[in-house]
């Protein structure tokens, strides 16, 4: 294992075909590696610039990813749960499934703390949805940014600060030149 590696187990889970890394950085195709291999350089480079972004920001918040995962209401219990199989969020359509498209649930020393997200695109809708729930919820905070999964999608992190006092959105901070084999 690399230390990247490592640390993504500890963040994620480990399964028989390794690292348990969620959708948004689970791989690339690569049989392209022999049919067009600059391309797969390229797209290398940027998983593996997304996977130390998630695996960095989640270290440095110490969180985890939740198995369990459900609405914001899971946020504002002290005990990882689903809601009922009956609730409102079990819905096919609900108000906050546009704005949980490419969801992540995020434990913090085994409690419920943040939930990221990346949409292709915020609507009016959903930020009234998002102004409801800290309204509903006055410990629940919202922020957004760049985040990991790339192609145009903007994060959106919402955490109970009863949990946790603060969970910034990711940046992209390093570029996928940086992972891009060198030819000087
Ligand atoms: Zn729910």
């Amino acid at each position: 294992m690399t230390d990247l590696e490592r640390r993504a187990a500890a963040i994620f889970g480990k399964g028989d075909a390794g690292i348990l890394w969620p959708y948004d950085v689970s791989g690339i195709d690569h049989t392209l590696a022999r049919t067009d291999p600059a391309a797969y350089a390229q797209k290398l480079a940027v998983l593996t610039t997304k996977r130390y972004t998630i695996v960095e920001w989640a270290e440095h918040h110490g969180l985890k990813k939740s198995s369990v995962k459900c609405c914001p209401l899971w946020l504002t219990r002290t005990t990882s749960r689903r809601c009922r199989w009956d609730s409102d969020c079990q819905r096919r359509i609900h108000p906050d499934r546009p704005w949980l498209d490419h969801h992540i649930y995020w434990l913090k020393d085994g409690k419920p703390a943040a939930i990221t997200s990346a949409p292709y695109e915020i609507s009016t809708k959903d930020q009234e949805r998002l102004a409801w729930w800290r309204q509903q919820h006055r410990t629940l905070r919202v922020d957004q940014d760049e985040g990991w999964y790339g192609y145009d999608t903007t994060q959106i992190v919402m955490w109970n600060k009863a949990h946790i006092s603060y969970v910034g959105p990711a940046k992209n901070i390093d570029r996928p030149e940086t992972f891009l084999p060198r030819h000087d």
